[in-house]
């Protein structure tokens, strides 16, 4: 689950970090409000889950109240990435004099939290790794012992040798540690954490990264939550119990099992293809499932063909048939289905889907490589 940045920020505050005045705006009139309280030239931004918004045009500088107004009438309803913007923040300008990137994340290889610091803020971290990877530092945390001071001090020291901006990044960098661990977060980040002209240290923007698995014990969090800023598809599937993740191919794929869905995933890249989702419609063989699966999938226009692959277990293959049989009726499926499924109850389900309009597979390569000709096919 993904934090907005004026939430992020409000975690920060409370825990003394130098965050610059700002409240959350839905209307022209109340940004302008908004403006006239905190004075002075003043940054509207757009509140969505997406990275690069100023670039995408969803920060903009009001000189005056008026200014700010005309500003979060341009950015409210704009859409960034294919999320519309309904909220936006309007906080006071600093005058920024140097940009840092203060980042923490959940690292598999030291299986513990890690920073990432650089002197290169306000760009996008992952450039910065592509093209300037010298200029990024890491800090592996074992967290028995949690975040030192003087371990924090060493960091910042690497990005700076002023000792005000070390001191001041030394409390941010602890802060977002605790934030981190308190939150049970995958990500963590300030970008850009700035010295302004007059020597200040601010936090200028908040990201924050939520493992889903956790917010059973984060009440206040998942209060946090706002799904019109979340794909519809993914809220959807989470609704349905399916583990859903959207991605940029042609060739859908509905599996049971993670194992077997990234397996699919794997091969279907294997066969020089691109998979358009991770879909898991998990162990269960509720026919339910299988429809709300297609639906989602179907939704994508990019979608050009199906690929079903179904291992039977405790899933019975029969089940699954008639939820597919199910789907075909209720739904308007437009692309070609191949499906393949093994084990329980296979002899049945094959029975049960002779005439229809699928196409049968027996091995997952063949499934795999008769998905991707009807995919191709079906692009051109
Ligand atoms: P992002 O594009 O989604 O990462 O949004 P940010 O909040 O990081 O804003 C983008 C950029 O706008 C920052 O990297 C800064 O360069 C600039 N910016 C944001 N707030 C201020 C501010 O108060 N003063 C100045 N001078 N620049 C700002
Ligand atoms: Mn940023």
């Amino acid at each position: 689950m993904k934090v907005h940045e004026y939430q992020a920020k409000e975690l920060f505050v409370e825990r003394g970090l130098a965050v610059p005045r700002g409240e959350v705006a839905t209307t022209p009139n109340e940004a302008e409000s908004i403006a006239k309280k905190l004075g002075g030239t003043v940054v509207v931004k757009a509140q969505v889950h997406v990275g690069g918004r100023g670039k995408a045009g969803g920060v903009k500088f009001a000189k005056n109240p008026a200014e700010a107004k005309a500003k979060a009438a341009a950015i409210l309803g704009m859409d960034i990435k294919g999320l519309t913007v309904e909220k936006v923040l309007v906080t006071e300008a600093v005058d920024i004099a140097d940009e840092y990137y203060l980042g923490l994340i959940m690292d598999r290889a030291s299986q513990g939290p890690m920073f990432i610091v650089s002197a290169a803020g306000g760009m996008d971290i992952e450039q910065v790794a592509a093209t300037e990877p010298e200029k990024i530092h890491t800090l592996a945390i074992d967290p028995r012992y949690g975040a030192r001071p003087y371990q924090l001090r060493a960091l910042a020291y690497k990005v700076t040798d002023d000792p005000a901006v070390v001191k001041g990044m030394t409390k941010a960098l602890a802060v977002l540690y605790d934030v981190f661990m308190k939150s049970d977060a995958s990500l963590i980040e300030i970008n850009p954490f700035v010295r302004t002209t007059d020597g200040a240290c601010w936090s200028v923007d908040a990201k924050l990264n939520i493992d889903d698995n956790a917010l059973y014990r984060q009440p206040r969090i998942a209060e946090m939550r706002d799904l019109s800023s979340e794909d519809p598809s993914e809220v959807e599937a989470k609704e349905a119990g399916l583990s859903f993740v959207k991605l940029d191919g042609n060739v859908g794929c509905l599996v049971n099992g993670a194992g077997l869905a990234m397996a699919t995933m794997d091969l279907v890249q294997y066969f020089g293809g691109m998979p358009a989702n991770f879909l898991d419609i998990g162990g269960s063989s509720n026919p339910e499932k299988v429809v709300s699966a297609m639906r989602i999938i179907l939704r994508d226009p990019q979608v050009k063909a199906i690929l079903f692959n179904i291992f039977g277990g405790i899933t019975r293959c029969d089940d699954v048939a008639a939820g597919l049989l199910k789907a075909t009726e209720q739904l308007k499926v437009t692309v070609p289905i191949v499906v393949r499924l093994t084990g329980t109850n296979e002899k049945e389900a094959r029975a049960m889907l002779e005439g229809s309009q699928l196409v049968p597979a027996t091995t997952m390569d063949e499934a795999v490589q008769k998905a991707l000709e009807l995919a191709e096919e079906g692009a051109s």
